[in-house]
């Protein structure tokens, strides 16, 4: 799960440098990891093992996924998944309709973020039901395509969110949980890697190569940490 591609501008600790993502694209195509879009990942999720496929996630739509993230993936021949806020189209450092359209015109796949980009933990289900539905609406009227995917804002999973997103026409939803997705996992409950500040292509290797979680202890994260006390508490049951 990647925000912005940049040394110094975007979010202050989700941002991955242009040189890294180049590397990290490098090293997927020499180990001949497919990459593909959520779309294609449904569809042969059952036939490929984890760790030879990777699908590339953007949250929120900032302007530097088309200026920097785009031309290298278009370099490598790879597709990634973009999934733009409705309340951020438009401004400043964010990509505008043009931008998407472009994304999409490249062979790149769209997705939605919501409507508010506002935690959806707490809220009520008739607001939860707005975000998912009023957002991929809106993206689908101006974009002309359809929008299958729901990328969760700000973690925390309301517990209904699974099953209002799949009543909503979703056929998949990527949380902020981290881990990898077994073979056969639940579409609408999709683990994701945060790309964090200060991470390098080497560290993206290492998620890849199934070496996550020694990551989840350097850079940390609640979402990380709860992540990890889960896992302990399985192994010791
Ligand atoms: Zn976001």
């Amino acid at each position: 799960m990647f925000h912005s591609i940049s040394g110094n501008a975007g979010p202050a600790g989700y941002r991955f440098p242009p040189g890294e993502f180049r590397s990290f694209l490098a090293y997927l195509r020499g180990q001949s990891i497919r990459v593909p879009t959520l779309t294609e990942h449904l569809s042969e999720r059952d036939a490929v093992s984890p760790s030879r496929s990777a699908v590339l996630t953007f949250d929120d739509g900032w302007k530097d996924n088309v200026t920097a993230a785009l031309p290298a993936l278009l370099e490598f021949g790879f597709r990634a998944v973009f999934f733009p806020s409705l309340s951020l189209i438009g401004r400043d450092g964010m990509m505008g309709w043009g931008d998407l359209q472009a994304l999409l015109a490249a062979g790149m796949e769209i997705g939605s973020h919501g409507l508010s980009h506002k935690l959806l933990a707490g809220r009520p289900e008739a607001d939860l039901l707005r975000e998912l539905a009023e957002s991929k609406r809106r993206l689908e009227e101006e974009l002309g395509t359809e929008i299958s995917f729901f990328s969760l804002p700000r973690g925390y999973l309301p517990p209904s969110l699974p099953a209002l997103a799949r009543r909503a026409g979703y056929r998949g939803l990527c949380t902020s949980r981290a881990g990898a997705n077994a073979p056969g996992a639940d579409a609408y409950r999709w683990r994701r890697y945060p790309v964090r500040t200060g991470m390098t292509a080497v560290d993206l290797q290492a998620i890849v190569q199934g070496k996550g979680w020694r990551l989840a202890r350097r850079y940390g994260g609640e979402k990380i940490r709860e992540a990890l006390r889960l896992r302990h508490r399985l192994r010791r049951s």
